[in-house]
């Protein structure tokens, strides 16, 4: 009966460790599969949506009208902009100013400040 405690201890603690190595990974499977579903779920900022609107925004810089804001520059895009939250070559990430929607990389509103 004696030498039965430690060999349950033991076994004890692998349940243990086995069940927390597979928490752990459950927890990063999941944790992928969350952010992949967000990903996939973020729709692109139209250019008729409200915000979008009011900030002149257009998912192609070229198309700006260039009489309504004098300060737009053709090589002024959102990927190129220090508010796109993308990395260089995406074609379109997260802006503050649109949030739950992405960005058009070669885009551009009027709140575009130049990456420092
Ligand atoms: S703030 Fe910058 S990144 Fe955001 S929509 Fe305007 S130009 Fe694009």
């Amino acid at each position: 009966m004696q030498s039965f405690l430690p060999k349950r201890a033991f076994f004890t603690s692998e349940i243990f460790m086995t069940s927390r190595r597979e928490f752990v990974i459950q927890l990063s499977l999941g944790s992928s599969a969350l952010l992949a579903g967000h990903a996939m779920a973020q729709a692109m900022v139209a250019e008729g949506d409200a915000q979008a609107t009011a900030l002149g925004y257009k998912a192609d810089t070229t198309k700006v009208d260039g009489k309504k804001y004098a300060n737009h520059k053709p090589e002024q895009n959102c990927g190129n902009c220090a508010l796109f939250a993308g990395k260089a070559g995406d074609k379109a990430g997260n802006c503050p100013l649109f949030a739950g929607k992405q960005v058009a990389a070669s885009g551009w509103c009027s709140a575009y400040a130049k990456k420092g």
